[in-house]
């Protein structure tokens, strides 16, 4: 394209929210035929809140939030905030107000699994059965059976191990964005294939796909397995575009043709990102492909 009419379509792109970063991405745009979503914060709004919780020890309620609280009290992920908020408000029910400020020694992060750390003489575990299986605690059938339950219907189980026994389990549940499912399928009609790659679990990941009625799904993978499931498209002569809002998802925004950030996301993903949807709203991803295909058809 020309450069006026690069500049003519980012003054177009950036009035709708939709900034594009330099002529070369508007120019690939129009050439995308594989879409690849992240989950959490991308297809998904990314503020999960805590829909269940249940015991598996002696261990109260109390104790089991307490503990998860203060362990993931130190973590940003969206899951921890879910937790903490579950805590506060348990705490508000039973009418004590005491914000307990309890130190966590040995902080951990855990990339796609979780955190740990040491509450007073305990030894505590937030996160997913990975974790668990990675610090060789038990996960036995009845800890199993809450997991299968509450992953068929798209949720995310938190489990908690309280000196190397899964004590309890918290079930999150993340609204898929109300957008998503129709721009799936107006993707589909403009011949674009959809994806979704996520580090959750392949039984959630599955129940989100069916919701959104997307193509295909990666489940359970890391920050570079994200990218490389890019690489192995674009290996199969896929032109490929990636969205996402995490830090996990820069190596993968990178690696695409086209790489689009929510704007509401990470201000790692903002800046590895070729486009930023400032909007956060699916539908403009439709509106950027299609501005690049409207800006180059003219100059042929
Ligand atoms: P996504 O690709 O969906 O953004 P992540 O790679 O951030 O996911 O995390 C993958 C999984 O790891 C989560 O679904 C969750 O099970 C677990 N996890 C990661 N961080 C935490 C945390 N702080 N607390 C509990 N679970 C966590
Ligand atoms: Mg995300």
């Amino acid at each position: 394209a020309t450069p006026t009419a690069v500049m003519v379509a980012s003054g177009k792109g950036a009035s709708q929210g939709v900034l594009i970063k330099g002529g070369n991405a508007l120019e690939k745009a129009h050439k995308v035929n594989t879409i690849v979503f992240d989950k959490t914060g991308t297809l998904t709004v990314g503020k999960p809140v805590v829909v269940s919780a249940v015991l598996f020890s002696s261990f109260s309620m109390e104790e089991v939030c307490d503990m998860a609280t203060a362990t993931e009290a130190n973590s940003e992920h969206p899951i921890a905030k879910a937790v903490v908020e579950h805590a506060k408000s348990l705490r508000q029910k039973f009418g004590s107000n005491i914000e307990h400020i309890v130190e966590v020694k040995e902080f951990e992060v855990h990339p796609g699994a979780g955190v740990s750390g040491k509450v007073g003489h305990r030894t505590v575990l937030v996160g997913n059965k990975r974790l668990m299986r990675s610090c060789s605690v038990i996960v036995d059938p009845e800890v199993e059976n809450y997991i299968s339950e509450n992953e068929q219907l798209a949720r995310t189980c938190v489990l908690v191990a309280i000196d190397g026994k899964v004590a309890g389990a918290f079930s999150v549940t993340d609204p898929v964005k109300p957008e998503a499912a129709h721009v799936i399928s107006f993707l589909r009609s403009m011949g674009i294939c959809s994806i979704m790659v996520t580090g959750d679990n392949w039984a959630t990941a599955t129940a989100v796909r069916k919701e959104v009625g997307i193509d295909n799904v990666f489940a359970e993978t890391d920050p570079l397995g994200k990218a490389e499931k890019i690489k192995e498209l674009q290996m199969k002569g896929m032109t490929v575009a990636m969205v996402g809002d995490g830090i996990n998802d820069s190596p993968a925004l990178v690696a695409a043709d086209v790489g689009m950030a929510i704007g509401a996301g990470t201000d790692v993903a903002i800046e590895a990102a070729d486009i930023v949807l400032m909007k956060s709203n699916l539908e403009d991803v439709v509106t950027a492909i299609d501005l690049s295909r409207r800006t180059m058809s003219r100059i042929r």
